[in-house]
């Protein structure tokens, strides 16, 4: 058997026991979708958001990229963000980082990884620029990265707390609330690192007051 035909295989027996457990499942599912959550999280295959939460198919709407990214141009991202908060109504965006994190490692080298990847990784360099005197004070490697994987979490919240998305949500509807936790690969345990209730102060620059 081919390792893509045993996922298939998989499939059908998932497909079967769910119904036997709860016949009405795949129905009920298919007609409704109220997830509370937006998670942002890495694409790392050790990080699925719903087996780490201990969350269903249809409670946590999810998008995933290197690193775990909020980037004002990226079309897939902000698209999926309108849709949750506008449409889908959650009350939390969780940005899911993790310790280990290959995309954090890569961004501390000087190593080329072609057009692409530089132009992903650069946007973490960012963050170690903000935060240079902190992280260059760490001698170990792993704990620069440890500290670099959390200060991107809190970059990327903040970074959702300038969207006039979250902006306009947080003015009428007062919420969601963002997260910013950090999951560890070694034992498994999710840390929250950083939060904005609705309505937060954020810097003024960044502020829409025509929403
Ligand atoms: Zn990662």
């Amino acid at each position: 058997m081919k390792p893509y035909e045993q996922l298939l295989l998989n499939n059908k027996q998932w497909a079967a026991e769910m119904v036997r457990d709860n016949p009405d499942y795949f129905n009920a599912l298919s007609h409704l979708q109220t997830p509370e959550f937006l998670w942002i999280g890495c694409s790392d295959s050790r990080v699925p958001a719903n087996e780490i939460t201990g969350t269903q198919p249809g409670e946590i709407f999810v998008h995933r990229n290197i690193a775990n990214l909020v980037i004002h141009t990226d079309v897939n991202l902000l698209s999926v963000l309108e849709f949750a908060v506008v449409h889908l109504k959650v009350k939390h965006v969780i940005i899911c980082g993790h310790y280990g994190c290959g995309g954090i490692k890569a961004a501390m080298t000087n190593h080329d990884y072609k057009q692409v990847l530089n132009m992903w990784l650069r946007y973490i360099k960012d963050v170690y620029r903000l935060y240079r005197d902190e992280l260059d004070a760490i001698d170990d490697m792993d704990k620069r990265a440890d500290r670099l994987t959390e200060l991107n979490v809190k970059e990327q919240v903040l970074h959702l707390s300038k969207t006039s998305i979250i902006q306009r949500a947080w003015k009428h509807e007062q919420r969601p609330k963002l997260h910013g936790w950090v999951y560890g690969l070694k034992d498994g345990i999710i840390k929250p690192v950083f939060q904005m209730d609705a309505g937060a102060t954020i810097d003024p620059l960044y502020e829409f007051d025509d929403l």
